[in-house]
């Protein structure tokens, strides 16, 4: 997810010189990543047709508190003056591609259900997002969502060092849009660390070779956001959910990742 990512904060030069973590920064964005993969571990186990987005919210945050840990999107305001995000996590449902806000919604079966959960350990932020399907899925909403498990897959390979962010962007581009799908454009994956938003921005359309180098120390977003159909987006009254233009479904992954010498490390994990 990227809570406005691409909005507001540009000329803070944090957001766009990628920072290098220490060895010690990076202990603390694991522990980060831990309480992440935590909590989208126990909303696996209690989502259901019946339960509430708002249900997940409560679940969320008794795992964050649990762990001593401060979420990251509640009350995150990508620019002075925007509607503070408030939820714990975003809650986004069939053709909510992010940003949903949890509230008494009541998830159906077969519903397309997009969570996306940081949390703050140590001063600094972790980043992920899965996509559920709700008891019984159809064919079709389980092809959108292997295709999207299997493009953030893609894009994790191509995160090495020496390597640019439009490698990445290439390889999630190169799995999705010949089989048909589409990506979303004015969202994007992003650097991460003492900010939820840092450089770069991770796109998931691109070309290889391009771009910002990846070097050891980095922390990323990698975020492939699959439409069914166009790319464009809109915004909803509520300032913060984000819908396909068409109304068709969407899906949505995201893990954060070290860059390191030996290869990408998926911090987002149990
Ligand atoms: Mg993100
Ligand atoms: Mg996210």
């Amino acid at each position: 997810m990227n809570l406005g990512s691409t909005l507001g904060s540009e000329s803070d030069p944090m957001f766009r010189v990628p920072t290098i973590k220490s060895a010690r920064e990076l202990e603390s964005m694991r522990a980060a990543g831990r309480v992440v993969a935590e909590v989208i571990d126990r909303l696996k186990k209690v989502l259901e047709p019946g339960v509430t987005t708002g249900f997940l919210d409560m679940e969320a945050r008794k795992v964050i508190s649990s762990r001593n840990a401060e979420p990251s999107f509640l009350g995150y305001a990508p620019i002075p003056g925007a509607i503070p995000f408030p939820g714990v996590i975003c809650t986004s449902l069939n053709e909510e591609i992010v940003h949903g806000i949890p509230g008494d919604r009541v998830i159906k079966d077969g519903d397309l259900v997009k969570l996306d959960v940081g949390a703050v350990v140590g001063g600094f932020h972790g980043d992920s997002a899965v996509t559920l399907i709700a008891g019984e899925g159809d064919a079709k909403k389980k092809e959108l969502v292997d295709l999207t498990r299997r493009a953030l897959e893609q894009g994790i390979l191509a995160a090495r060092v020496g390597a640019r962010v439009g490698d990445i962007s290439a390889a999630v581009e190169g799995l999705v849009r010949p089989r048909g799908y589409e990506l979303v454009r004015e969202y994007t994956g992003h650097g991460i660390g003492r900010r939820l938003h840092e450089a770069p921005q991770i796109p998931n359309v691109g070309v290889g070779g391009q771009g910002p180098q990846l070097r050891a120390g980095m922390v990323i977003c990698i975020e492939p956001m699959v439409n069914v159909g166009t790319w464009r987006t809109e915004v909803l009254d509520d300032g913060w959910t984000v819908v396909t233009a068409d109304g068709k479904l969407s899906a949505h992954f995201e893990h954060t990742l070290a860059i390191t010498p030996d290869g990408p490390e998926v911090l987002t994990t149990l």
